[in-house]
């Protein structure tokens, strides 16, 4: 199914993300916290793609296992800067063949470590470009939906949030069906957001992202990577808690709860939980918040 559906219904649809853990012991572990959360009835879940294609192989095989063996609806990502368009097509053949409807369609992010990517010829520049080789591409034009990802605060390398803006304008024109955003702290900076979006005559479906805070160091690396900033009402009690995790984790879920309440009042369409593969903190979230 195509959750571009789940979006026409008059109730708030709830998705959680995975990334794909590296060895056999923590797959088991994920498998674990994926019974878990079932529990909490998402109407989808999302599996992250290895920046340049590193775990192709290992989130094609989670995704698929969460929708046979769990009954799961899924959508996986895909990140287009590490394929050249043969490759690409190979793999939305196999994606088309698992019957997974539904794709996370993202441009990636070069190696962290400095070095140079590699030239790919006849590859893709921007994820605009992945949204229009799916929408032009007869076996799978009306085969996937397409979520793509929006920034809040603006998308860390773009100069301003006008000319991202922009770009997302280029993202959704190309035949994009939902947004999800990057994990933000602030809710103002996702109204704001959302107003400029929606002043561009943009009409899709806008998913706020949310993360829960369990980890101070984690927290603020995740932040300055994704260029999210951390309100002073948060950084005081990272602060304060320093290496206290425990406090950090319980301050975290209260402070995701509230998050949450405060979007579903406002009307948001859903909340995607960037779950970090951890069950506590989303289960907690849901009965602070009163999700279920
Ligand atoms: C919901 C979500 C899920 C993610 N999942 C993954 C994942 O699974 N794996 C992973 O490696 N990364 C993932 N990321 C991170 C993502 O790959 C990075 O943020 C990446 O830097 C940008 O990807 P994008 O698809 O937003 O790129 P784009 O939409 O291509 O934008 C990238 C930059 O280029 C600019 N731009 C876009 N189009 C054009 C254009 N036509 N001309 C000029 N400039 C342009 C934009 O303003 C922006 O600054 C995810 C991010 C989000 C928010």
């Amino acid at each position: 199914m195509k959750v571009s559906e789940f979006y026409t219904q008059d109730k708030p649809v709830f998705s959680f993300e995975f990334f794909p853990p590296k060895t056999p012991e923590a797959s088991e572990k994920l498998f674990e916290t994926i019974k878990a959360l079932k529990t909490l009835e998402p109407s989808y879940v999302t599996c992250t793609y290895g920046a340049m294609g590193s775990t192709r192989t290992n989130t094609f095989e989670i995704i698929e296992k969460i929708k046979k063996d769990f009954q799961l609806e899924v959508a996986s990502h895909l990140t287009c800067i590490a394929h050249d368009k043969k490759q690409m097509e190979e793999l939305l053949y196999e994606l088309k063949e698992k019957e997974v409807e539904n794709i996370v369609a993202l441009r990636g992010d070069a190696p962290q470590d400095g070095s140079e990517p590699e030239k790919i010829e006849n590859g893709f520049q921007y994820a605009n470009e992945l949204v229009s080789f799916i929408r032009q591409h007869p076996d799978f034009k009306d085969y996937f939906c397409l979520i793509v990802a929006g920034y809040p605060e603006g998308h860390i390398e773009c100069s301003d949030l006008t000319t991202d803006l922009n770009n997302l304008k280029i993202k959704m024109d190309a035949g994009s069906d939902i947004i999800t955003t990057q994990l933000f702290f602030d809710n103002n900076d996702f109204y704001a957001f959302e107003e400029k979006v929606r002043a561009l005559g943009i009409t899709q479906p806008i998913i706020p992202g949310l993360i829960p805070v369990t980890n101070g160091k984690q927290i603020q690396r995740f932040a300055k990577m994704c260029g999210s900033k951390i309100p002073k009402n948060l950084q005081d009690k990272l602060d304060e808690y320093g290496d206290d995790n425990d406090s950090i984790e319980k301050f975290g879920i209260d402070f995701a709860a509230k998050q949450c309440q405060d979007l579903l009042a406002h009307g948001v369409p859903g909340i995607h939980f960037y779950t970090l593969n951890k069950e506590k903190p989303i289960t907690e979230i849901y009965k602070k918040a009163g999700l279920k």
